[in-house]
């Protein structure tokens, strides 16, 4: 059997050609296919015309939160020269002042950081490499040691965790990522428990993060890998709202896929796919 898709010139058509041998001699079969084919040069345009209007979007974000940085370091530092100074003469309103202002400095840096971070995935360029799970765990418990102590956290996964050709970096700060979240929201009082598993099937790795925390209204499950997308006030929960829009990106540059199963109150589990 023969199968080919062709266009025809002089007619302006796009023809499917299917020909089988037959007891007379040759079937051949013509379908026209020029409107499937018309739909796939559009999607290939809108593609194009997406791709330019992201790494637009991205040069952008890596500009401004780059050149951000030099005048918030005047803030900050003139700030701490004021209070400094003057501290005298100032009365217990102009403490207080000068306080929120060096919070609200401080607040915008961290949110700066992580555009710049957020806008930086993709960029390096890092080969792949055999990759020891548990040595990227072991770290993201070193990191947090003085916070896993604090809170009396368990972390825990299979001593027995494979290594996985991958690419590190990016690997090491989702599974960061993940696992601060897990430590971070969770009830006033409450023991976190953080496991961390890891599943092979013939094309994949799944990985999976779960804890025991205040987990997530079902309503929620996309808004929460949006940029900037919180779902507690400040006052509640420390943080920017990128570290989950990072995670997603990345998954997405790594040909895998990210997603949260949770119910209020009974934790929650981040899942991540890595493509073999
Ligand atoms: P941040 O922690 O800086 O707010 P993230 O992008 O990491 O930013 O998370 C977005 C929101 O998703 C958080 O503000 C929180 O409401 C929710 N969230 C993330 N991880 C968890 C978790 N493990 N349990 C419950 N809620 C979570």
């Amino acid at each position: 059997m023969v199968h080919f898709e062709e266009i025809f010139t002089n007619l302006n058509i796009w023809l499917e050609v299917s020909a089988y041998p037959s007891p007379s001699g040759l079937s051949v079969y013509f379908k026209d296919i020029s409107r499937r084919k018309q739909s796939e040069e559009e999607l290939k345009k809108i593609n194009r015309e997406l791709a330019l209007s992201n790494s637009d979007l991205e040069q952008f974000a890596f500009v401004a939160s780059h050149d951000l940085q030099e005048p918030l370091r005047m803030i900050t530092s003139f700030l701490s020269q004021l209070e400094k100074k003057y501290e005298g003469l100032l009365d217990e309103k102009g403490k207080k002042y000068i306080y929120f202002a060096s919070d609200g400095a401080k607040r915008m840096r961290n949110i700066i950081l992580d555009l710049l971070e957020f806008s930086r995935i993709g960029r390096t360029e890092e080969d792949k490499e055999m990759v020891n799970i548990g040595g990227l765990l072991q770290e993201a418990v070193d990191l947090n040691r003085k916070s896993i102590k604090e809170k009396q956290a368990e972390i825990i996964w299979d001593e027995a965790l494979p290594e996985i050709y991958t690419f590190k970096s990016p690997l090491r700060q989702v599974l960061h990522n993940l696992i601060n979240n897990g430590l971070k929201y969770q009830a006033q009082g409450v023991k976190p428990i953080i496991r961390i598993k890891l599943e092979e099937d013939p094309r994949q790795w799944k990985f999976v993060v779960a804890d025991n925390g205040i987990g997530i209204d079902s309503v929620y499950f996309d808004k929460i890998f949006t940029l900037f997308q919180r779902l507690h006030r400040k006052e509640e929960y420390s943080g920017t709202g990128v570290g989950l829009a990072i995670c997603k990106k990345i998954i997405e540059n790594l040909g895998g896929e990210i997603w949260v199963e949770s119910e209020e109150g009974a934790g929650s589990q981040f899942c991540f796919t890595l493509p073999k």
